[in-house]
């Protein structure tokens, strides 16, 4: 038995690559928080310019989009009810008061977890992926993948909602880690993730078989490296002919800094969020930058309908929320938009199965 895995055989990033770990400045938000959520008024926020989506759908229909990054935050889980944090009152942050604790990160800072873990169990009760479901954005994007255009994608939620709507785990980077799997704090030595679980479920700590130390879910804490798979976006990006940020304010540091990446001036970058964030608050907008602002659910969906995939995505969150096969099939297209290949959704229902069983 290998008792002396190291943290930098489990943790280190590329070694190509410089050492980037969650920042806790003050500029950082946290991973889940929904600043820029697609929850709230309908009304808030009209687009600035309707003819950007089609603009982007035009192109996609054009099969000049055949190497997809998606990049995500909390905004696309908002419409599955996972709660922001920070709202008074309601949001999680709010209900840990009792703790005592000196500023709201602190509960995902490792150093502050090493010292008192009883926090962070109590949130983690509130945060395990089971009682949520995956919602028409997800599987917005799982379609992109059965089109085969997805090339990757980057979240940083830890809900676990991308997996169980479909990603496969190889089209899927989880930046800020995830429930699926559990390790000591201190030496990294892995644990099964359904007895960690367990045991924070009923209010008690689970040790470390190895040092004793605490264990904790693989969420990636402030102060933790990056899971090594955030390091593709190194080939990722070159590689992509259309970037889309959904949901996110940009504000963490690991996600801002995918748009410092390498990527050729023309190749089209769409935000889709409530607000305009980082680059797209400039004016005028980066040549090939597009941005649709307002209720993201409604805006992935009228992109949808732009690209003709509405009714698919309906029988497919249908097909799979319900447990049901469906005869339609779901057609793949080809690089010149012709439809190639069908593949049945009962196939995408195994998918979903063995996601399910990668995470529980
Ligand atoms: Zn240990």
């Amino acid at each position: 038995m290998n008792r002396s895995r190291s943290s930098w055989d489990k943790k280190a990033p590329h070694p190509a690559v410089t050492r980037i770990t969650r920042s806790s400045s003050s500029q950082v938000r946290h991973p889940t928080e929904a600043q820029d959520s697609s929850s709230g008024s309908r009304s808030a926020t009209k687009s600035v310019s309707r003819r950007s989506l089609a603009s982007v759908a035009r192109l996609v229909k054009l099969g000049r989009c055949k190497n997809v990054v998606v990049v995500a935050g909390a905004g696309i889980s908002t419409a599955s009810g996972i709660p922001d944090f920070r709202t008074p009152g309601t949001g999680l942050y709010a209900n840990l008061e009792k703790y005592n604790i000196p500023y709201p990160e602190a509960i995902f800072n490792i150093d502050y977890f090493s010292n008192d873990p009883q926090p962070f169990f109590s949130l983690a009760k509130a945060l395990y992926p089971g009682s949520h479901r995956p919602n028409y954005i997800h599987y917005f994007i799982r379609m992109l993948h059965h089109k085969g255009l997805l090339l990757r994608m980057y979240t940083q939620n830890i809900d676990g909602l991308e997996k169980l709507c479909g990603i496969p785990d190889d089209k899927l980077v989880e930046a800020h880690g995830s429930f699926s799997t559990a390790s000591c704090h201190l030496c990294y030595t892995p644990y099964p993730a359904e007895e960690a679980k367990h045991a924070i479920m009923n209010d008690n700590i689970p040790i470390c078989t190895f040092c004793a130390a605490t264990v904790k879910p693989d969420v990636v804490f402030f102060g933790e490296d990056l899971p090594q798979k955030y390091f593709l976006h190194a080939e990722d990006f070159p590689k992509a002919d259309l970037l889309i940020i959904m949901g996110t304010s940009l504000q963490v540091s690991t996600f801002f800094f995918f748009l410092k990446q390498v990527m050729r001036s023309t190749v089209p970058r769409l935000l889709l969020n409530r607000h305009a964030v980082g680059p797209f608050e400039k004016v005028p907008l980066r040549r090939g930058d597009h941005m649709e602002l307002g209720d993201l659910e409604d805006t992935v969906r009228r992109f949808a309908e732009m690209l003709g995939w509405n009714d698919e995505i309906k029988e497919l969150m249908r097909s799979q929320e319900t447990g049901v096969s469906s005869p339609l099939s779901i057609r793949k297209t080809n690089e010149k938009g012709e439809k190639q290949t069908s593949v049945s959704l009962k196939m995408a229902s195994v998918d979903l199965t063995g996601c399910m069983r990668l995470i529980w």
